[in-house]
């Protein structure tokens, strides 16, 4: 039999609720905060990676999906979400409509890197995008929207971690004094932190080695070497969100495992099966646009890895499914149950019907096992007389519902149906 590829997943329709309430959650904030929604392709030229990612990345040189196509143009799957926007930001000319422009998407990723829970070969992020305004407020904004985010989902427990990685004149020197100090200290270093301190000497206070990690408690700091265009952003950036109320903690070793960022960087991190784990991340980039052939526009953006989220959300958040069953008895056939049905999803009801003839028994079991909230009981006496008896399955109760009265009755949550009378009438 056919397997799924390893590092996917099927989201089942048991689960789909929860990723609906994440995507109605992002989308519904994202709006709030006057994010439009952008889609780009799936695959682009590997090139556009390689030139915004970064050479030297791992997603580029480990994780990166790359294919052929049959005119031979080397194509790759969608690793993160910023290169593609930022493309379609230039190519499109929305740098001509007045700034800054924001953005937001939900989309699907792909990395080949090893699996383990919350880490997949094909994830999706709740991303956003602002361009054309260099000012602290966006980073704050952002990280504000981010955090209320997590928060209406009922993420409890996170840390929000901000650091400043400079701009690419105050971080040169900085890698300059890093790799000084990397090289005296090679032999305790990781094979990739020795292959880093050639390439691309701040990626290795990212390294996820213990070891490497301990020796660099003495490397040079980067806050010594900002400049103060820098420091005085990322001070307004933390007063900014000591406005907000928003607890974080400063972390100098977060420098993010992509090559734009610029000044902010920030990640929020939970804590899975006694790990640490990043479930959002994001920062500023002021030199990406103009990277990949556009103008000099600074930007910020973050993205939220929703597989990771799902671990965390609070399910009893979730508005339970309020659908009604039409029962049929043997004496009425489908076709009148399909036409009350009908009725009543035009009025925004959600209905389903006896589709495989069972007994009126065998509905009401049914009925209960798809997690239907009420049930009308149609026979050739309700027809007749126009009173239809519902059964609530949640309480236990039983109504007796005159037909020009059913929409307005079947719409009346069941907290409220406890309050009714054995007959309900308007
Ligand atoms: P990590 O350090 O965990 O590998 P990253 O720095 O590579 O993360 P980003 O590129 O910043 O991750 O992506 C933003 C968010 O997307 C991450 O914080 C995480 O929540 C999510 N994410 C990244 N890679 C994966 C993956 N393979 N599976 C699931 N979620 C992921
Ligand atoms: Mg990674």
């Amino acid at each position: 039999m056919e397997q799924k590829p390893k590092g996917t997943r099927d989201i089942l329709p048991s689960v789909v609720n929860k990723w609906q309430f994440m995507e109605e959650t992002a989308k519904k904030l994202a709006s709030l905060y006057n994010y439009d929604e952008i889609r780009t392709p799936t695959f682009e030229n590997e090139a556009l990676y390689n030139r915004s990612v970064g050479a030297t990345s791992d997603i580029v040189t480990k994780e990166m999906y790359v294919f052929k196509d049959k005119a031979n143009r080397t194509l790759a799957l969608r690793p993160e979400g910023t290169a593609g926007v930022v493309r379609a930001y230039i190519e499109n000319g929305l740098f001509n409509n007045a700034q800054p422009t924001k953005v937001f998407y939900i989309a699907n990723n792909f990395r080949y890197e090893n699996t383990q829970a919350g880490r997949y070969r094909e994830f999706s992020q709740f991303g956003v995008e602002c361009f054309g305004s260099a000012e602290p407020c966006v980073d704050a904004e952002q990280i504000l929207l981010a955090n209320q985010f997590l928060q209406n989902l009922g993420v409890k427990g996170f840390e929000l971690q901000l650091n400043n990685i400079g701009c690419p004149t105050c971080r040169q020197k900085f890698n300059l004094a890093l790799k000084q100090f990397a090289l005296k200290n090679k032999d305790k270093l990781c094979a990739d932190c020795n292959n880093r301190m050639l390439t691309n000497p701040l990626r290795m206070l990212d390294c996820k080695n213990p070891n490497c990690q301990k020796v660099f408690n003495d490397a040079p700091k980067l806050e010594e070497f900002l400049c103060d265009e820098c420091k005085t952003h990322f001070a307004s950036v933390l007063s900014l969100l000591d406005g907000f109320n928003i607890k974080y903690t400063l972390n100098n070793k977060l420098v993010r495992g992509l090559d734009y960022y610029t000044k902010t960087v920030f990640e929020f991190v939970a804590q899975l099966e006694g790990k640490d784990i990043t479930i959002c991340g994001g920062g500023r980039y002021d030199g990406l646009v103009n990277e990949i052939g556009g103008q000099k526009v600074p930007a910020c953006g973050f993205g939220c890895g929703l597989d990771r989220i799902i671990y965390f959300i609070d399910e009893s958040k979730i508005a339970p499914k309020d659908l009604v069953y039409i029962a049929n008895t043997p004496d009425v056939s489908i076709d009148k149950a399909q036409y009350i049905a009908n009725v009543l999803r035009s009025a925004d009801i959600m209905v389903e019907t006896n589709l495989t003839n069972r007994s009126l028994k065998a509905q009401m079991k049914y009925a209960n096992s798809i997690g239907a909230n009420k049930v009308v009981i149609l026979g050739q006496k309700e027809i007749e007389t126009g009173q239809f008896v519902v059964k609530n399955l949640r309480l236990g109760s039983e109504c007796s519902v005159d037909a020009h009265n059913l929409i307005k009755y079947l719409k009346i949550d069941s907290q409220d149906i406890k309050k009714i009378t054995k007959t309900y009438k308007d």
